[in-house]
């Protein structure tokens, strides 16, 4: 802890470092030791498995997870320029930090280290549901692959993973990520927390795999399926599921769904039926 705690302060490391935000790899950082410190124990207790940070930048967000007493952490960053930084943070480690240089959309994140396995990150946000989709589909194939993650999002796309039914943010997001996490917002952070300021407000996300999905179907069927329905949003089902069944009226009736309904008043359950019942064909 007193070597963590012997790192100059974030802004100085920025400054050495030539760290100057970059809007293209969605950099907003997080200086604020308070809030670092609050996202780090939401995590809960971290001295078991892996934790996994995506874009730990200058390292505020690692620092506060090694403080929390994190044993392995994992930190994978698309930014060269950070890496000097972030071995400044190694060195007074005790060997609790690794860092990965390179592109998360390309590393199986979340195969990383020893399980259990924690992803706490506060996103890029230019790639932060293509990231959340590729975390869901590795827990598809395995659930035990992750066993928590949180996360900061924008808040537009916080509420569309913690969307109920018959609201607006309710899509593809919501479906895909509470079939098989349990998806709560657990705070709000404001612009002004980050450097420089984003345009909007953002939420820490905690989501906790189940230990099966709420209904079972194929992963890609409900892809498919729920592409289909939210891509279309507006028209009743009977027309918006007609690229993935030959006859949507039939299904619908088949599985005592309104074909009248449109996309945002089905459960989650129900586009498992819809899934299951397009993967046999
Ligand atoms: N964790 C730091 C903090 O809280 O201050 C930085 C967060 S900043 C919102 C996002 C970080 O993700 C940046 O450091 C950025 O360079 C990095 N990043 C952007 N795209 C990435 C990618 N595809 N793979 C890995 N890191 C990425």
């Amino acid at each position: 802890m007193s070597c963590l705690e012997s790192l100059p302060p974030l802004r100085e490391v920025i400054a050495r470092h030539e760290l100057a935000a970059r809007k293209s790899l969605g950099q907003n950082f997080l200086l604020d030791l308070n809030l670092t410190g609050r996202i780090a124990r939401s995590a809960g207790p971290l001295g078991e498995g892996t934790i996994i940070e995506i874009g730990p930048g200058p390292g505020g967000l690692t620092r506060a997870l090694l403080g929390a007493g994190a044993a392995h952490v994992i930190a994978v960053e698309k930014d060269h320029r950070c890496l000097k930084a972030l071995e400044e943070i190694q060195a007074v480690s005790d060997g609790r930090l690794e860092v990965l240089a390179g592109d998360a959309l390309e590393i199986p994140t979340s195969e990383l280290g020893r399980p259990p396995r924690r992803i706490v990150a506060n996103l890029p946000y230019n790639v932060a549901t293509p990231l959340l989709i590729s975390w869901l589909r590795a827990i598809a194939r395995e659930s035990g692959s992750l066993d928590r993650l949180i996360l900061m999002f924008q808040k537009e796309v916080a509420q569309r993973i913690t969307a109920s039914p018959h609201s607006k943010p309710y899509g593809r997001l919501a479906v895909l990520a509470q079939w098989l996490c349990e998806a709560e917002s657990l705070f709000d952070i404001a612009p002004t927390a980050f450097t420089p300021p984003p345009k909007v407000t953002s939420s820490l996300v905690r989501l906790i795999p189940r230990s099966h999905p709420l209904s079972p179907c194929p992963v890609e069927a409900l892809e498919k399926v729920t592409a289909a329905a939210f891509g279309q949003r507006r028209k009743m089902l009977r027309q918006s599921l007609k690229s993935v069944f030959a006859k949507p009226t039939d299904i619908l009736q088949e599985l005592d769904l309104a074909e009248t309904a449109r996309a945002e008043e089905l459960a989650i359950e129900d586009f498992c039926a819809l899934a299951r019942r397009f993967a046999e064909n």
